[in-house]
């Protein structure tokens, strides 16, 4: 059932400051793995999928915004490994459906829309309840893929990074792709994780998830960066876009706009001021996320060249 089909390509950086700052910077394809259910997403749906098939559940219910790059996921490999799918999506339908929501749909997903104030409560038992005397049984994976399957699929990551590696950046957001990161085994690299939203919770969120992980002792040495979110989960300003649409013409990688596009301005900028040493040898793990693009653009006007 596994879809990593092949070995994920890590493609170097050639940037000449980047270069004379004397550290390799590569960037860890994970984009790559799938168009629709790329990145940190199948790394986080993976475990949980074989665990539905062993539960022999054939549904699989999970939540999200309306441009959510795991809603988007979770109905294409719904549909790739035959599961009927149900995405509780926050807040309002607004019609036309954005580019996530019509494909979520069209991979067979049946949206269900919940007030702002319901989508607090959706893991409470009250609601689980409701939602089960509405839809039968159903393997439940929480917002983002943020459970223990989610951070081991994680861990997995760090198959492709190369033991001579300083220095692993990662955006977060439910922050348990770093968990994983942090916690693979045999690595000797210091993670560095960029938060996508506002706010000082993030540490917190990550030490949750760490001490969830049985393999505490293996938690690796990490730093947060808490000051490149632009405002906050789906904000942006045009330092982020033109580094985006830079980055794409000249490294020919295309990032998106709410999470590798904060991390890789936030790495550039660390790079920039001084905080690795000469000999640093970096690699950041392009998560995916590249679905959330059209949607995006369709908000805002074309401001992604893609
Ligand atoms: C969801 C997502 C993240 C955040 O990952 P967490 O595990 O929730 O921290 C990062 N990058 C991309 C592209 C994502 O879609």
């Amino acid at each position: 059932m596994n879809i990593v089909l092949h070995q994920i390509p890590l493609q170097a950086i050639q940037d000449p400051k980047v270069l004379a700052a004397g550290i390799r910077l590569s960037v860890l394809r994970e984009d790559l793995i799938h168009p629709e259910i790329s990145g940190n997403k199948w790394r986080k749906l993976l475990l949980n999928i074989k665990a539905a098939k062993l539960a022999r559940q054939t549904t699989l219910l999970t939540y999200g915004g309306a441009f959510s790059n795991h809603i988007a996921a979770t109905a294409a490999a719904g549909s790739a490994f035959g599961f009927r799918t149900i995405g509780i999506i926050r807040g309002e339908a607004t019609l036309p459906l954005n580019s996530t929501l019509s494909n979520a749909q069209s991979k067979g997903m049946l949206l269900k829309y919940v007030s702002r104030n319901a989508y607090r409560e959706k893991e409470s038992d009250a609601f689980t309840q409701s939602l089960h005397e509405e839809y039968g049984d159903f393997y439940q994976i929480p917002e983002g893929g943020a459970n223990l399957m989610g951070i081991e699929g994680c861990q997995q990551i760090a198959e492709n990074i190369p033991t001579t590696t300083t220095h692993v950046a990662v955006p977060m957001g439910t922050a348990t792709t770093a968990a994983g990161i942090i916690t693979a085994p045999e690595k000797k690299y210091v993670t560095l994780g960029f938060s996508s939203l506002k706010g000082d919770f993030m540490g917190n969120q990550l030490q949750m998830h760490l001490q969830c992980l049985s393999s505490a002792a293996n938690t690796g040495a990490y730093e947060l960066f808490g000051q490149y979110h632009f405002g906050g989960y789906a904000r942006y300003q045009p330092a982020l876009l033109n580094f985006i649409n830079n980055f794409k013409q000249q490294h020919n990688i295309q990032l998106d706009p709410v999470y590798t596009g904060k991390m890789m301005y936030g790495l550039f900028d660390l790079i920039h001021s001084g905080y690795f040493p000469r000999g640093a040898s970096i690699v950041a793990v392009h998560t995916g996320g590249l679905q959330g693009i059209a949607g995006f653009n369709e908000r805002f006007g074309n401001l992604i060249e893609i």
